[in-house]
């Protein structure tokens, strides 16, 4: 039986899945994560479709990306020694300005990937290390680049530029938004299970240890809340989000903090963890109550609220709001808080439906409907893989016309 693999390189972590192509959708056989790269605490935590778990602590510790995807091959063809493999599928996080759907890597489309780099030092070189060590693996495999940006690149210029001379725009300083996986993946289910709410105004808030929000109309990006890198918009477990440049200048140039030091403080010690002075996890602050972790979560929610009035003014209205991501998909406290006070944008949010973790979070006279959906970027990026090898089996995104705004 021939099957894909899909990988998901973070920057200490490897998500991996082992899908079968037997049926109309790919079908999700194992899926797993490698925790704490480069630490001597590394992990492998994977569970299969028939309930077992896998993996374990490695003692040894796991130095880099390519170690960890040996262990994930060597996890996998241990456990399914018959499986095929046909295709992999690799979630790259920059596709650059124009690739607006997933690629069929070569020598020479991952060398121009390379050449993106800079654009995201921290994610893209672990991405293509994946790559690379899943050729050598699977040297007769197709290998499939999906594209966290790809699916923004609907967004009208309006939302993908900055205010800065036009020079800059075109040396690639755009707004190029982020976690595009997740959002087809729910602009794909709402077509399947919601079509006229998918053919209307959505925001879909990723609300996870990343996280941001979209704007959609007929299932294509309009806005999203992520930029230049995926620090800007939301606040994060460990990110800033949303940070006045001027407070960079005046880092470097009165108190002399190194590009490095800036990077460190805004990528891994603000956000969440930088608020309470304690954690980076939602559920963690939400448990020890603390004057610090309360003020951190208020200021995630006020944040989160904003930005959902405003890609609601970009919208021209709301139809619907999607949670999804960790914390979208679990915290009762964050969507009451977040929708709680909405009512003037027509969401009513149903306190129990919220608390039971039901599908539809809004009261059935709710204007804007509110729905958790649980994510699943594997799957968007097994699709895509699986697509590649048998285009007349595993048809494309639903396709819908491009909004049209100015
Ligand atoms: P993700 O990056 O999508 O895996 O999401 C991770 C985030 O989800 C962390 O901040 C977790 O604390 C948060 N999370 C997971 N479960 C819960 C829960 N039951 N309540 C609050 N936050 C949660």
């Amino acid at each position: 039986m021939t099957h894909v693999v899909t990988l998901n390189a973070g920057s200490s972590s490897l998500k991996f899945g082992l899908f079968t192509l037997q049926s109309d959708d790919p079908v999700a056989i194992c899926t797993g994560v490698v925790d704490r790269i480069g630490s001597e605490e590394a992990h492998i935590g994977a569970k299969t479709s028939d309930g077992r778990v896998l993996g374990g602590a490695v003692p040894e510790g796991i130095p880099d990306h390519l170690e960890a995807m040996n262990h994930v091959l060597d996890l996998l063809a241990q456990q399914f020694p018959g499986a095929e493999i046909v295709a992999v599928g690799h979630r790259i996080v920059h596709g650059g300005p124009d690739r607006d759907r997933p690629i069929l890597l070569t020598p020479d489309s991952l060398q121009a990937l390379e050449g993106l780099s800079p654009f995201a030092p921290l994610h893209q070189p672990y991405n293509l290390q994946g790559v690379r060590a899943a050729i050598r693996r699977f040297p007769d495999a197709a290998q499939v680049a999906c594209f966290d940006t790809a699916f923004h690149r609907s967004h009208p210029w309006v939302n993908d530029t900055f205010a800065l001379p036009p020079e800059y725009y075109e040396m690639g300083v755009r707004r190029y938004g982020f976690h595009g996986l997740s959002y087809e993946y729910i602009a794909n289910h709402l077509a399947k299970t919601a079509p006229l709410l998918h053919g209307g105004r959505v925001i879909v808030a990723h609300l996870g240890n990343g996280a941001s929000m979209c704007g959609m109309i007929n299932g294509r990006s309009v806005g999203s809340s992520m930029g230049f890198t995926a620090l800007d918009g939301l606040p994060m477990g460990t990110r800033c989000g949303q940070l006045d440049p001027g407070v960079v200048l005046y880092l470097m140039e009165q108190k002399g903090m190194s590009a490095e030091e800036i990077t460190e403080l805004l990528y891994r010690k603000s956000g969440l963890l930088g608020l309470s002075g304690l954690s980076n996890d939602m559920r963690t602050l939400e448990q020890v109550g603390t004057g610090a972790a309360r003020r951190a979560i208020s200021y995630f929610n006020f944040r989160a609220r904003r930005e959902l009035g405003a890609l609601a003014a970009v919208l021209g209205g709301l139809d619907a709001v999607v949670f999804t991501g960790g914390i979208g998909e679990n915290s009762v406290l964050v969507r009451e808080r977040i929708c709680g006070s909405m009512g003037w944008l027509g969401i009513e949010l149903d306190h129990d439906a919220n608390t039971d973790h039901a599908r539809i979070i809004s009261t059935p006279l709710s204007r804007v409907q509110v729905m958790v959906i649980p994510t699943n970027e594997e799957l968007v990026i097994a699709r895509a893989a699986a697509r590649f090898v048998y285009p007349e089996m595993y048809q494309g995104q639903l396709d819908t016309a491009a909004p049209d705004i100015a």
